[in-house]
């Protein structure tokens, strides 16, 4: 077994070092480090973003970021634009830890000398146009909401946005995972339900009904699926939304628990949300 200081050189070398834990089981665990990044760290990748530089106080960490690959040429005629100023686009990221990320983009405007035309770099792998909350962080508060059984007010508390912002967002990427995948229904053999509590007023809590495809936990082969979102909470609301499916797709169900009823020990499990 090499010695703490022997690691450290060969993670300085090599930039890299493998390790191999025993564990009392006798199974093997392996673990391969590479330099800290906090691109990779923070999921940026996936964004088309790199980040650049950081600002961390105790309310927030700030990531600044550029634009991974610039694409210069005009959307309109295709000649090669000329940058004019960069501008600054803030949008909430998935948190780590107690307090919000935010990534602060820093991106060029850039025109063009042939036609005129003035254009942004294209952040649309980042977040949808006119969109507080980078896909990642969408991607986060909707598996807050439906595996984490986390209330909207806690989602926007961990985005550092306003509730309806929160709000808007979850409900709009719900819907659009779901309407993106008309085959959703296709297979689900074994239905699930779940209740949230979506918001708490002066007049009582309100709840929005999930329903999910267990038909894998049940067979012990996978994880539930998010098959839709409805608002309200009671055997009512379910059997309105189950009258308006289709009636050969019902006739191939197995069962459908309610489990939202005190008592229930059927939950779908964390990390259950496979978009
Ligand atoms: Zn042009």
């Amino acid at each position: 077994m090499p010695s703490m200081h022997e690691k450290v050189e060969a993670f300085a070398k090599n930039g890299s070092y493998h390790t191999t834990h025993s564990r009392k089981t006798s199974t093997l665990l392996s673990s391969t480090f590479t330099p800290p990044d906090l691109t990779t760290f923070a999921g940026l990748e996936q964004l088309g973003l790199t980040a650049v530089g950081q600002h961390l106080s105790a309310a927030k960490a700030e990531i600044l970021c550029q634009v991974t690959t610039p694409n210069p040429w005009c959307r309109t005629c295709g000649a090669a634009g000329v940058p004019r100023d960069t501008v600054i686009r803030r949008l909430a990221h998935q948190p780590f830890g107690w307090r919000p990320t935010v990534l602060v983009i820093k991106h060029r405007r850039y025109r063009c000398h042939t036609c005129h035309h003035v254009w942004h770099e294209d952040l649309s792998q980042a977040a949808a146009e006119r969109q507080k909350i980078s896909r990642t962080g969408l991607t986060w508060a909707l598996n807050g909401l439906v595996c984490q059984h986390l209330s909207v007010s806690r989602i926007a508390e961990g985005l550092g946005v306003t509730w309806n912002t929160a709000n808007d967002a979850v409900l709009a990427e719900g819907q659009r995972l779901l309407i993106k995948d008309p085959t959703r229904f296709n297979g689900v053999k074994v239905l699930g339900i779940d209740e949230h509590v979506w918001r708490h007023t002066r007049a009582g809590d309100k709840y929005v009904t999930v329903i999910v495809d267990l038909t894998a936990v049940r067979a012990g082969t996978g994880t539930a699926r998010l098959l839709d979102m409805i608002q309200g909470r009671s055997k009512a609301v379910f059997k309105t939304w189950l009258a308006k499916q289709d009636e050969q797709w019902k006739k191939t169900l197995k069962s459908w628990p309610w489990m939202g009823l005190p008592g229930s020990k059927l939950r779908p499990p964390k990390s259950c949300l496979k978009p």
